[in-house]
């Protein structure tokens, strides 16, 4: 397998980092006490094509494959962990839920203004009683005329007070379940009976938008499933293995940036008359940080590679997303750490960075449901 990156990919990976930067970067912290982002960062990054990543050019995106869209999403990802989950939801979640799986009437009706960030997308599939188990979800869709009546409510929702647009998976069939009861829908916002709750008040990732959405006799045109009756849970799952590649990078991009601070602390930071990267405690720490790194680059270059490819990434994408989310918090926990009683101050970003580490090894799968998934698929093989 070769992890060289094309010119497309480097060019873009340039462009990512130079937003990240210049634009992302210097306001991060600020963003952070906000617990928001402001509309005119959302306005450069539509302008810039990053709504489309990884949309066909015909709808107006930029049509990067997995490899490239990662790239610079890592990028985004080192400056603002908040601001790349609100992109990720949005491009590998639901944007590519319609464009994979939905009617080409659909694609033509919402993937426009979804490429050009004109609506923003956030994918339901959380329940407060439907986390890991997500076969036991109780939102229904009950067919009547051309219509589903859509009620339920959705817990954690990415974007909830963004989106224009809602990705929700409901049961169809609950005699079937996930075994071929659940199906998947689009939903605009501006549908009667949708609730969007308060945003939530989070541990990290404080820039992304988080609330409840509840669904109250939600009328939606049968035209509005995405793929067919029964195919919600496939849908799922594969539109996740997207996802978690996407975390992955996101790790990485966590976790390179600690690494970076801490390296360029304990340059500067004098213990017993000398640097503390002059003592091999400190240095030892570092190595280990960055081969986990690098590992984790190897891991996640392997699942999107091969998700390009056009292979069943189940596996890969879990190992990947396991691996890069536990080298994260590791590599955050060890560069505080190494600032000593420093890192535990909002002076150093190393402490948004330990924040902001913590959700990767839950959202999108937890770390035991990432072990289930590769296990299941080891026994299967
Ligand atoms: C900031 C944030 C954003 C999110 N965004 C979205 C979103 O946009 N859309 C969406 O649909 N969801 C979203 N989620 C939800 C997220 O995917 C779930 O929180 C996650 O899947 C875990 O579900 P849960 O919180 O109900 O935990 P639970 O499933 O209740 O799990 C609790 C603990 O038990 C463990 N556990 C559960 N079952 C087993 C088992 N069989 N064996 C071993 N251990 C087990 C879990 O690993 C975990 O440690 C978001 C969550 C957060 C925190």
């Amino acid at each position: 397998m070769d992890f060289k990156l094309s010119e497309d990919d480097l060019m873009l990976q340039e462009t990512a980092a130079d937003l990240a930067a210049k634009r992302i970067k210097p306001n991060a912290e600020k963003w952070d006490e906000e617990e928001g982002l402001p509309q005119e960062i959302l306005d450069e990054m539509a302008e810039l094509g990053y709504f489309g990543m990884l949309l066909p050019e015909e709808y107006g995106g930029l049509e990067l494959t997995t490899v490239t869209y990662n790239c610079a999403m890592e990028e985004l990802a080192a400056a603002c962990a908040g601001l790349m989950v609100m992109l990720s939801v949005h491009n590998s979640l639901c944007c590519e839920a319609i464009n994979r799986f939905g009617s080409d009437e659909l694609k033509q009706k919402y993937l426009p203004d979804m490429a050009a960030g004109k609506t923003i997308g956030a994918y339901c599939l959380t329940e407060p009683n439907a986390g890991t188990d997500v076969a036991s979800l109780k939102t229904s869709a009950v067919k009547k005329g051309d219509n589903y009546i859509i009620n339920g409510t959705k817990a954690f929702v990415t974007n909830g007070g963004l989106a224009g647009m809602f990705i929700v998976f409901a049961v169809t069939d609950p005699e079937k379940g996930a075994k071929g009861g659940f199906s998947c829908f689009a939903i605009p916002k501006d549908t009667p009976g949708i609730t969007v709750g308060a945003k939530e008040k989070k541990m990290g990732v404080k820039t992304s938008d988080t609330r409840e959405v509840s669904f109250a006799d939600v009328e939606v045109p049968a035209a509005n499933m995405i793929g067919e009756e029964g195919s919600g849970f496939k849908i799922a799952v594969i539109i996740l293995n997207n996802g978690r590649i996407g975390i992955a990078f996101q790790s990485l991009g966590i976790a390179r940036a600690a690494l970076e601070e801490a390296i360029s602390y304990s340059k500067e930071r004098k213990q017993f008359g000398q640097p503390i990267a002059g003592f091999q405690a400190i240095q030892f720490k570092l190595a280990h940080m960055a081969t986990k790194i690098d590992a984790g680059r190897l891991l996640a270059f392997r699942a999107a590679t091969m998700k390009d490819e056009g292979a069943n990434v189940a596996k890969e994408s879990s190992m990947a997303k396991l691996f890069c989310s536990q080298t994260c918090n590791y590599v955050v926990n060890e560069a505080v750490q190494i600032h000593g009683g420093y890192g535990y101050m909002k002076e150093y970003p190393v402490e948004r960075y330990f924040r902001d580490a913590r959700v990767t090894e839950i959202y999108e799968g937890t770390s035991e449901a990432q072990l289930m998934v590769i296990s299941s698929q080891l026994l299967k093989e």
